[in-house]
């Protein structure tokens, strides 16, 4: 068998052609495709608005500067999640600090999270849940402790796309779509649900904080005649913010859009992979299976299984050309956090799960044979 890795892009024959076609336009950045993508991108979110920007990560930074952090109070967010989500408060020069998860979904545990509120909220500011895997945090909930609390919410949905839950009144509500969360981000680094290269985006239903993204991703810099405070012509522009360059070009945006376009296909065919696991696996002693609660869309950017003997079979795998990968090492053990006065013990349930968790392969292309080979191998390590 050929090298299976856990997760990686598509790219047909369309994306080609459309790339093609963006190299041939006009404008190569800040063209009709960044506008075009994020139309298209918002609609199928669901957010009134969205801002297409050069990756996830100047995503995060610049709705953390979009939801004006400031340096003397916190932001909370999960240790189970990529550094970016943490680095970018900082990037804004903001403190940070972490929650630990529920062992049971793995992301942010809002009942631990209301604890750390009632002993005293003034220390914080804000927080960013992370839709871990593409499992969907409850922002109905979550909204609801940042009103009583006065903090705002920037939801991480990089792995989330497509992923919803049925909130207190039975409606669906899609990751990022703008109802609970002040902002919400994406990527499209290739390995995400929708590659464009590098690329991310932002969504919010606040107009607002939509003119101010725009705003901050090109310098801080605005031509928009109802925000200039004077005009002196056609030429005239006016810079208001300190911004940055964090533009996406067309080319990318024509990937990403046309990556778009299957993205309801893709996310049909990562349901089923992730059934097909489910089925396999479940009866396989010491190995747990992704918890899905009822009324809830997992959007399975990652299938994460548990097991005491994580090391050992991740060595197996890859003799066998499987290359599974752990996600994550927990961000407050990294040594930059570590020296910023964290450590081990710190948050328990986030340790417990590293210490256990494996990334399987799961990517729409993975074929069946594949699946079933990754499956025979899984199988073969436990009966040995
Ligand atoms: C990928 C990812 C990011 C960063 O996105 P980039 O486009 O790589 O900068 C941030 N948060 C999470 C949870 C991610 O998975």
């Amino acid at each position: 068998m050929h090298a299976i890795p856990y997760g990686k892009q598509e790219i047909t024959e369309k994306d080609i052609a459309a790339v093609t076609d963006a190299l041939q336009g006009e404008l190569l950045t800040q063209g009709p495709r960044i506008t075009a993508f994020e139309e298209a991108f918002a609609s199928y979110i669901g957010s009134q608005y969205a801002v297409a920007v050069s990756n996830g990560t100047a995503a995060l930074h610049l709705s953390a500067l979009a939801l004006g952090v400031t340096s003397d109070k916190k932001v909370i967010t999960t240790p189970i999640t990529f550094a970016a989500s943490a680095n970018a408060v900082l990037y804004a020069g903001g403190q940070v600090d972490f929650c630990d998860i529920n062992p049971q979904t793995y992301l942010l545990d809002l009942n631990r999270l209301e604890d750390m509120l009632k002993k005293d909220a003034s220390q914080y500011q804000g927080v960013v849940p992370v839709d871990f895997a593409g499992y969907p945090v409850r922002t109905d909930e979550l909204r609801q402790l940042c009103d009583r609390y006065g903090l705002w919410m920037l939801e991480d949905a990089c792995h989330a796309p497509g992923g919803w839950f049925n909130d207190t009144f039975g409606k669906a509500r899609q990751c990022g779509d703008g109802t609970f969360a002040d902002l919400a981000i994406f990527s499209f680094h290739p390995v995400k649900h929708i590659a464009a290269g590098e690329g991310g985006m932002i969504t919010t239903n606040s107009k607002a904080l939509y003119d101010k993204l725009q705003m901050l991703r090109t310098h801080g810099i605005t031509k928009s005649p109802e925000l200039l405070q004077e005009n002196h012509g056609g030429w005239y522009y006016e810079m208001q913010e300190l911004g940055f360059n964090y533009r996406l070009t067309d080319i990318q945006a024509a990937l990403g859009h046309s990556q778009l376009e299957r993205a309801e296909e893709n996310l049909e065919k990562r349901k089923k992979i992730a059934a097909r696991y489910d089925a396999a696996l479940k009866d396989v002693p010491d190995v747990a299976t992704p918890f899905v609660a009822p009324g809830t869309g997992h959007a399975y950017h990652l299938y994460i299984i548990k097991t005491s003997q994580r090391k050992a079979l991740y060595d197996f795998l890859r003799e066998h050309q499987i290359f599974t990968q752990v996600h994550y090492i927990p961000v407050h053990l990294q040594p930059y956090y570590q020296q910023m006065g964290w450590k081990k013990g710190d948050f328990p349930n986030a340790e417990q799960y590293y210490e256990q968790c494996l990334s399987l392969p799961m990517y729409p292309s993975l074929t069946e044979e594949e699946q079933e080979y990754v499956i025979g191998k899984i199988k073969a390590f436990y009966e040995e």
